[in-house]
C-alpha cells in the first residue's frame, strides 16, 4: 500500500494531526512526550499507518533518548534505510517498508548485538498485545 491520493485521505481521517505531520512529512515529536517511550508490555509495535508489524518489545529498551529505541526491527523486510541529508546531519532515515511512512531514524550507538540504535517516533506506531 503505497501512499495514493486516497490512502492519503484515510490516514486524515484516521490518523492525528501529530501523526499525520510525523509519518507523512518526516517530522519528529519532541523528545519525552510519545506514548511509548517508557511503554515496557509485552507485544508488537505496528505501523499506524499501514499496519505493517515492524517492531518486537523484545527488541525494545531504554536508550535515555526520549524516544522508543529498539536495537532490532521484526525479521524480515519491516523496514528499511534511506540516506537522510536534512537538517544539516547525515542520518539514515527508518521507513516503513510496506507504505514509506516515516518512522524515525536509526543510529550505530545502540546495544549488543547489532549496535543500532532504532530512534522510533511512538506516532509512528500502534502497539498491539499479543494474539
Ligand atoms: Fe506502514
Amino acid at each position: 500500500m503505497k501512499n495514493t491520493k486516497s490512502n492519503n485521505e484515510d490516514l486524515r481521517q484516521r490518523l492525528t494531526a501529530e501523526q499525520i505531520q510525523v509519518t507523512q512529512n518526516k517530522g519528529t515529536e519532541r523528545a519525552f512526550t510519545g506514548r511509548y517511550v517508557n511503554h515496557k508490555e509485552d507485544g508488537t509495535y505496528a505501523c499506524v499507518c499501514c499496519g505493517a508489524k515492524l517492531f518486537s518489545s523484545e527488541h525494545k529498551y531504554d536508550s535515555g533518548s526520549g524516544w522508543p529505541s529498539f536495537f532490532l526491527p521484526l525479521a524480515g523486510e519491516t523496514v528499511r534505510t534511506v540516506r537522510d541529508t536534512s537538517h544539516g546531519m547525515i542520518r539514515d532515515e527508518v521507513v516503513c517498508n510496506n507504505c514509506d511512512a516515516h518512522l524515525g531514524h536509526v543510529f550505530e550507538d545502540g546495544p549488543q548485538p547489532t549496535g543500532l540504535r532504532y530512534c522510533i517516533n511512538s506516532a509512528s506506531l500502534d502497539f498491539k498485545k499479543p494474539d
